[in-house]
């Protein structure tokens, strides 16, 4: 018999650190569906808070915040929305949230026709990212080199421009 895999919507505003018992398999709440068309944007903003301290990067990959995002988009939306990956939630207003998201739902949207992920339209279809694993690559904005940095208790990195993506001064990532 084939294992059944199982996605739960929860109906009601959770505790994302509560997780469900299902028939021995522990899971969380999923936060919103990105790619669906009755998304909630508001709700996923709201989820995205929970955590205030925690980097908008990895917040932004957290199922339990919003469904469906995964590390090459984020990275992609945080370069065009121009938002450093180790921003902290809490520094953000409502309106970046919502860009972020909003941007990364429309990528991921404009990428359901089965072919190669891209986030760059132009008209090499080589040249398929911005940053994404681009590292030592010109920013196709300004020319800085690409870099990337770890994100803590987090295996995955971010690809970003030093130069467009304001690094705070003083800022040490972790490579
Ligand atoms: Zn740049």
């Amino acid at each position: 018999m084939l294992p059944v895999k199982c996605i739960m919507h929860d109906p009601l505003p959770a505790d994302p650190s509560r997780p469900f018992d299902i028939g021995g398999a522990v899971l969380s709440a999923l936060g919103p569906d990105i790619l669906a068309d009755d998304f909630d944007m508001e709700a996923a903003i709201a989820r995205l808070r929970r955590d205030p301290e925690r980097d908008v990067a990895t917040a932004l990959l957290d199922q339990r915040s919003v469904s469906g995002i995964g590390n090459v988009f984020k990275c992609e939306t945080l370069f065009l929305e121009r938002v450093w990956p180790w921003a902290r939630v809490a520094d953000l207003d409502d309106d970046t949230l919502r860009r972020l998201v909003g941007r990364a739902r429309a990528l991921m949207r404009r990428n359901l026709d089965g072919r190669p992920r891209r986030t760059h339209f132009s008209l090499d279809p080589r040249e398929l990212m911005w940053v994404d694993e681009r590292t030592g690559r010109p920013c196709r904005v300004c020319g800085t080199p690409i870099v990337w940095g770890w994100h803590p208790d987090e295996v995955r990195k971010s690809w970003y421009c030093p130069s467009c993506q304001s690094v705070p001064a003083g800022a040490v990532v972790r490579r």
